[in-house]
């Protein structure tokens, strides 16, 4: 442990969308806040290709070029980005307390979680590669499925996700096959029926995906085996997608702040606030059901508008800058 404990007013953990948000309107309202960007810069933007659909971007942007973007917009304005990994927390006190990679301990006057959520994958070494490439896998049939109107896909998943992506990309995509592992599906009925009526949607019920096929480069095609009786065949597509759920990176807040039964943050609605003063969620780690970069972005701008009114509230020396809000 280090000697030296450092006070923060302002600290943003997580670096995508939300905290870049937070960190930029934190900065302009003089918070002077110190941002942990985490063990993936630009968090879940930086494994997508193209972002075609955040305003502002007439032509599209990569999702790493506009984290970037996002990064040198809160330096702008004198953030403190760092590298590093919040390990631990504990919120029990009066004073904020925060661990960076288990050593320096930092108090905090306010503290912005943005810490996002991982979507889930299923781990096979073809499904990792062509993810990898940006050759043809994606877990966010919004965000991706553009790209292949009128292709072929195969998307695998049997929730209310799986089937609000299959039925996005039905709308787009000359065929969906939904690869269902179990010979039901765990989705509500109302969205089960939905997919059931589509056209050009065809489940495999006892379905999983045995390989991702490909040429090297990119996707053509999916290996699944049939889990009763063991046959194999091949389904050619151009699209992969992974719609088997997401776990929110919320696991070093256990104890502290009140999550839901898969972890995510429990927010007061309408605004950025939990069950813990002076400490605000913003982005995926609060959100299952949008889960956009620009409402990520939104939440982040609220997180650092609460924040600076909480600081304001507490500190008659510390003024709530009217710059924030223009
Ligand atoms: P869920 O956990 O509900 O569903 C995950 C699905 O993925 C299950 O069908 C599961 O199969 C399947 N799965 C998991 N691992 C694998 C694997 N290795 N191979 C194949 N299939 C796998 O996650 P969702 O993201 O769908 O939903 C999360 C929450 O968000 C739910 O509460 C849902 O209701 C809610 N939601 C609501 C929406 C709405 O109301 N509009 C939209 C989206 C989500 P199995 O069933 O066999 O376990």
């Amino acid at each position: 442990m280090s000697d030296t404990i450092e006070k923060v007013k302002c600290l943003i953990i997580g670096s995508g969308p939300a905290g870049y948000t937070a960190a930029i309107y934190a900065a302009r309202a003089n918070m002077s806040p110190v941002l942990y960007q985490g063990t993936q810069p630009g968090g879940q933007l930086t494994t997508t290709n193209e972002v075609e659909n955040f305003p502002g971007y007439p032509d599209g942007i990569t999702g790493p070029e506009m984290m970037m973007q996002l990064q040198a917009q809160a330096q702008r304005f004198e953030a403190d980005i760092r590298d590093g990994w919040i390990t631990k927390v504990d919120f029990s006190g009066d004073v904020h307390k925060v661990w960076v990679n288990e050593e320096k301990e930092i108090h905090c006057d306010t503290v912005i979680i943005s810490t996002g959520a991982s979507a889930k994958y299923l781990g096979l070494d073809s499904e990792q590669k062509y993810l990898k490439l940006g050759g043809g896998v994606s877990a966010c049939a919004v965000c991706d499925g553009f790209f292949y109107r009128n292709q072929e896909v195969v998307i695998v998943g049997a929730g209310d996700s799986a089937c609000e992506e299959a039925h996005y990309l039905s709308k787009l995509c000359k065929k969906v096959t939904m690869l269902v592992r179990r010979d039901e599906f765990r989705a509500s009925k109302i969205m089960a029926t939905r997919v059931k009526n589509t056209e050009n949607i065809e489940i495999l019920f006892n379905t999983e995906t045995d390989e991702v096929l490909g040429d090297g480069q990119v996707v053509t095609g999916v290996r699944v085996v049939n889990n009763k009786t063991n046959e194999k065949h091949d389904i050619e597509a151009t699209g992969f997608f992974v719609a088997i759920g997401h776990k929110p990176n919320t696991d070093i807040f256990k104890g502290f702040l009140e999550l839901d039964e898969t972890g995510y943050i429990i927010n007061t609605p309408g605004t950025s606030k939990t069950n813990i003063e002076g400490v605000f969620v913003s982005g995926d780690a609060a959100d299952h059901v949008y889960r956009q970069a620009v409402t990520a972005a939104g939440t982040g701008c609220m997180a650092a508008l609460d924040a600076e009114r909480y600081l304001a509230a507490k500190d008659s020396t510390f003024e709530v800058s009217t710059s924030s809000y223009n």
